[in-house]
């Protein structure tokens, strides 16, 4: 365990926010966790690789940062492959893992930042795929009590970019292990239109869809190396069917998509386009020109600017369209 004070954390968040927090406890091992009960009842923060994360400002409390790493075969059985991931290992080095072993499920996923304890906690997805589709269970210490904790798929209660972790157990647990179970045998997952379009024509395989995921990636999302930022920054809101109906009436290209028993998912993205802010920036920061679900920092934008660019977006949205947006990214 490494622990720093007044620790700079520019480099530890992808919107490239430059904040520090007054301490930082860096974990090598898992097992250091349940010796961190001092830390755990203060204020603190989990931070993996910062990319689903906007600090508006110098952290007073702790932030922990697991470096712990490894991907353990944990069983073989049949046609496929039990991983158990450690939650400082990467998440490109698991994809990366996936495709050199031959092993599907991930694939979609290919070129999501971030660790792999990060990954439960939204259910991150891409491309029709998500998490939990290969996820058994998750391992980790509740916080409160520094007991070890085991959950599997069902009782991590997944949901679009949601779990258990965000709810009762948000703040409360570190996440150590994430186990995957992938399959041996071909099974690829082309659901998603663009995907589908890109594959058109090709036999898929882990090589191809891995790369033209990437480069579906590439051709909308910023290179978080030159431009910061986090992300979708919002989720795509759910409304009523009777709210979709009126909103119809007056925006008839309105994408939705099936959400339930008399819910309709709409795009955020094309809200925030119509609410005018696709490509529009505000000194250094502003929303991505090629995708309006993205709030950028264009080299030095303060936390402030980003969340004054944000707030307007959910403004605009919310009186064209009567919907509210809510952040996707954890906002400190
Ligand atoms: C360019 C770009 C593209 C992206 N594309 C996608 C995408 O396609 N799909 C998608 O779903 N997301 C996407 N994201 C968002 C982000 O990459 C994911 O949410 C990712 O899982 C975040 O990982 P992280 O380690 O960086 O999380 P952080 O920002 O460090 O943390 C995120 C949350 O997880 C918690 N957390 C982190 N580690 C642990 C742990 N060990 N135990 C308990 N809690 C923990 C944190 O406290 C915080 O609440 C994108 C982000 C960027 C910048």
């Amino acid at each position: 365990m490494k622990v720093e004070f007044d620790f700079p954390l520019k480099a530890y968040n992808t919107f490239g926010m430059d904040v520090s927090c007054a301490r930082f406890v860096q974990i090598d091992r898992a097992e250091e966790i349940p010796m961190m009960g001092d830390v755990f009842d203060a204020p603190h923060y989990i931070l993996g690789g910062g990319s689903n994360t906007l600090f508006t400002g110098h952290y007073e409390g702790t932030v922990v940062h697991p470096v712990f790493r490894g991907i353990e075969k944990a069983d073989e059985a049949g046609d496929s492959v039990l991983l158990r991931v450690a939650a400082g290992e990467p998440w490109e080095n698991l994809t990366e893992h996936c495709r050199l072993n031959t092993l599907y499920g991930l694939e979609n996923l290919t070129g999501i930042p971030g660790l792999v304890g990060s990954a439960p906690v939204q259910n991150i997805g891409a491309y029709g795929a998500e998490a939990k589709d290969c996820i058994v269970k998750v391992d980790g210490y509740y916080t409160d009590t520094l007991q070890p904790f085991s959950l599997s798929n069902e009782e991590c209660r997944f949901g679009y970019r949601d779990s258990i972790f965000k709810h009762e157990l948000k703040g409360r647990c570190f996440i150590t292990h994430v186990w995957f179970r992938l399959s041996t045998l071909p099974r690829f997952n082309l659901t998603y239109k663009a995907l589908a379009q890109a594959m058109e024509g090709h036999e898929p395989t882990l090589d191809n869809v891995s790369e033209t995921v990437l480069a579906i990636r590439n051709s909308k999302l910023p290179d978080i190396r030159k431009i910061g930022c986090a992300g979708s920054f919002f989720k795509n809101p759910v409304v009523d069917a009777a709210q979709y109906t009126a909103l119809l009436a007056r925006f008839p290209d309105l994408v939705s998509y099936p959400a339930g028993e008399g819910q309709v998912k709409l795009a955020a993205g094309q809200l925030i386009e119509k609410a005018g802010w696709k490509g529009r920036r505000e000194g250094d920061a502003g929303v991505y020109p090629l995708q309006a679900l993205v709030v950028v920092n264009y080299g030095n934008a303060k936390p402030d600017e980003i969340c004054q660019v944000y707030r307007q977006v959910i403004a605009d949205v919310q009186d064209l369209f009567q919907i509210t947006l809510t952040p996707e990214v954890n906002i400190l």
